[in-house]
């Protein structure tokens, strides 16, 4: 068995795999795709101390690093089911989707999450190319130039101011007839002097040309007239949901399905701890799921040498 076995091999997965093996234990990680998110980046320009790179060459370098020190990396494989230890020290067990088990002391789940996209004809053609989904990331990509927020929740009205100070315009796309926000944020983006509005507005495709986005059409749901904003960058910030579906029942989630973790990214569970995108962590970026793999290998190894295995 391992001593820590991870699963999910993203930013989290893998500084959490360095900090393991670091400690001489035997680790592995299992991940569905290693590199996670970063993978589908094109420009990174966040990670402190690295201040340009792109997805594939960052994705590249987690997998140098983790294999740096033979951690054990089973790569294309998905976990779909976590059977917790029958006592405090015993096994967990982790049954991956084409019927292998892996066992191990401690357990971290490191498994991300994924934007929810808008099925709109030219979100797919366009992603990376004036589509975006994090304002953190690629909001001074579209400095001086004119944007769109599409979804009125907490994070969409949030980006929206965030992108008012860095951007020329902003139009905020909501479906529903109000903006769903807290109202001391709709108070904030009303207040400002280069951003619309738009509710009861039901997106029907981003337009683009050149390889570019040009455009976002939608429809007045109160109308029926159809209308397209001229811009440069479209953000979709309709929700963000966490890989932790085939955890529900057996480890502690919050309503949005995000894995419950303490200061020390311990779980409900005895020696299962989890990192990254995929827990109540807030503010999800590849510095903070970095950290946090760290602070639950961390933790893992403390819950090693405090807990005698039977
Ligand atoms: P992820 O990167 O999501 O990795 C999850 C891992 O778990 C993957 O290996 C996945 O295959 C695996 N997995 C999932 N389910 C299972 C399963 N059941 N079994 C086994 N493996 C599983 N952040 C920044 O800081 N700067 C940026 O510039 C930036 N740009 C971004 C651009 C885009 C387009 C996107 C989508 C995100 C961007 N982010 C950026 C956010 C950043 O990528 C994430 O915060 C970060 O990757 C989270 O790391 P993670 O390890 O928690 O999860």
């Amino acid at each position: 068995p391992y001593d820590v076995l991870i699963v999910g091999g993203g930013p989290a997965g893998a500084a959490a795999a360095v900090y393991a093996a670091r400690k001489g234990i035997r680790t592995g990680i299992a991940a569905e795709r290693f590199g996670g998110q970063v993978n589908d980046t094109l420009a990174i320009e966040n990670y402190i101390s690295v201040p340009a790179t792109d997805g594939p060459r960052f994705a590249a370098a987690l997998q140098t690093h983790t294999r740096a020190y033979g951690v054990d990396i089973m790569d294309l494989q998905r976990a779909d089911r976590l059977i917790p230890a029958a006592q405090p020290g015993g096994l967990i067990e982790l049954q991956l989707a084409h019927g292998g088990r892996l066992q191990a002391r401690t357990l971290i789940l490191s498994t991300g999450a994924r934007w929810r996209n808008v099925n709109v004809p030219g979100e797919a053609e366009y992603r990376n190319k004036g589509v975006a989904y994090c304002p953190h990331c690629d909001g001074p990509l579209f400095k001086g130039r004119r944007t769109a927020v599409i979804g009125g929740g907490n994070s969409g009205v949030e980006a929206a101011i965030d992108l008012a100070g860095i951007v020329a315009h902003v139009t905020l796309v909501e479906f529903a007839e109000q903006l769903k926000a807290d109202a001391v944020l709709v108070r904030k983006l009303q207040s400002l002097p280069n951003v619309g509005i738009h509710t009861n507005a039901q997106t029907t495709e981003i337009t683009g040309a050149d390889g570019k986005v040009n455009g976002l059409r939608y429809k007045d749901r109160a109308t029926g007239a159809e209308h397209l904003l001229p811009l440069e960058g479209v953000f979709v910030q309709i929700g963000l949901v966490p890989n932790t579906e085939w955890l529900k029942g057996t480890v502690e989630l919050s309503r949005f399905g995000e894995i419950v973790v303490d200061a020390k990214g311990q779980t409900n569970l005895p020696g299962v701890f989890a990192a990254g995108d995929c827990t109540t962590v807030p503010y999800k970026q590849i510095v903070i799921a970095a950290g946090d793999g760290a602070k639950a290998a961390l933790s893992a190894f403390e819950h090693l040498i405090r807990t005698p295995p039977v």
